[in-house]
């Protein structure tokens, strides 16, 4: 205990606008095993699956995954430390050639393909869950992918139902408001062995709107990629980074990490064309992020929350 207060004094009372780290935590941070739970592995401008396996390896991340696409070849590369999900391709489709209205309805055909081919998948135990599926972007990424849509619809419904019945996840990025809060509070109560994973914390630098929705669920967790300054810099987004830097971890994520250390977890999300910086993005989150954390909520946030939620093999 007295070894806690102690870290917590140093760490929130430091007197500077950035906390500092404890060199305990600096050291465990360059060395804790990672479990990436927003790694893209790209069907389109693929990177051979030997590539994602020759990056893990050189960043120390054991295990990889969480979003689509789905590729055999990963998953044969990589084995257990794959974390294999499907539908985000076939999210896409439906957007592009069905709009909105095509993404929350059951009976499109590409839906209806997906809920039988993820059944069998999850029945073989080749995959844990959906995702990503984009229900709320509608401020973030190129203009043709924006959106907004209900994230509680019959459509997604289905994917919840599925997902349940096999204790799998749904990993959605959305952005906060009240209407996603009731649909998110909704399907996780409805479907209880549904994890709900949350990308990007909900993209916003106000770490109190997550927290908001990840206090009233225990199946709802949230992954902390393109959260930072590396992301900013990649992509040329023309705003500052919502949750760290080359400073570190800004104060108020540090507060709502340590409020919710079980719920919080790490992602890379080397998408759009960025996946040639991997290495940076890992370093990033064990130079800004982890060090500013407890030794035991490092251990949490860099694996064992990921271990337990998608039963990974250590
Ligand atoms: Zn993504």
């Amino acid at each position: 205990m007295l070894k806690n207060a102690l870290f917590t004094s140093l760490l929130f009372f430091s007197g500077h606008g950035y906390a500092q780290a404890n060199s305990q935590s600096v050291e465990l941070a360059k060395v804790v095993p990672i479990a990436d739970v927003h790694m893209h592995t790209y069907q389109q401008n693929p990177r051979p699956a030997k590539w994602w396996h020759e990056m893990m390896d050189a960043n120390g991340v054991k295990w990889g995954g969480a979003v689509g696409d789905y590729r055999e070849d990963v998953q044969a590369e990589l084995g257990d430390r794959y974390i294999p999900a499907v539908g985000q391709p076939e999210f896409f489709k439906v957007f592009f050639k069905e709009g909105r209205s095509g993404l929350t309805n059951p009976e499109n055909e590409a839906f209806k393909d997906l809920y039988l081919r993820s059944e069998k998948l999850f029945a073989e135990g080749k995959i844990k869950g959906f995702g990503e599926f984009h229900t709320d972007n509608h401020s973030s990424g190129p203009p043709r992918i924006r959106r907004s849509i209900r994230t509680d619809n019959p459509a997604m419904r289905k994917f919840y139902e599925i997902a349940n019945r096999y204790g799998g996840f749904v990993q959605i990025h959305a952005e906060f408001d009240g209407d996603f809060e009731k649909d998110i509070l909704s399907l996780s109560a409805d479907y209880p062995k549904t994890t709900t994973v949350l990308s990007h914390c909900l993209s916003s630098k106000d770490a109190d709107k997550v927290a908001i929705i990840l206090s009233k669920r225990n199946n709802i967790v949230c992954e902390l990629s393109s959260l930072g300054a590396v992301h900013v810099n990649r992509l040329n987004i023309p705003r500052s980074p919502h949750a760290f830097d080359s400073g570190g971890l800004y104060s108020n994520w540090i507060k709502f990490i340590e409020a919710y250390p079980d719920q919080v977890l790490l992602g890379s999300d080397p998408c759009c064309g960025i996946d040639a910086s991997y290495s940076e993005i890992i370093s990033e989150l064990r130079t800004s992020v982890l060090p500013y954390l407890k030794p035991e909520t490092i251990e949490k946030v860099a694996h064992k929350n990921a271990v337990r939620i998608f039963s990974l093999k250590q």
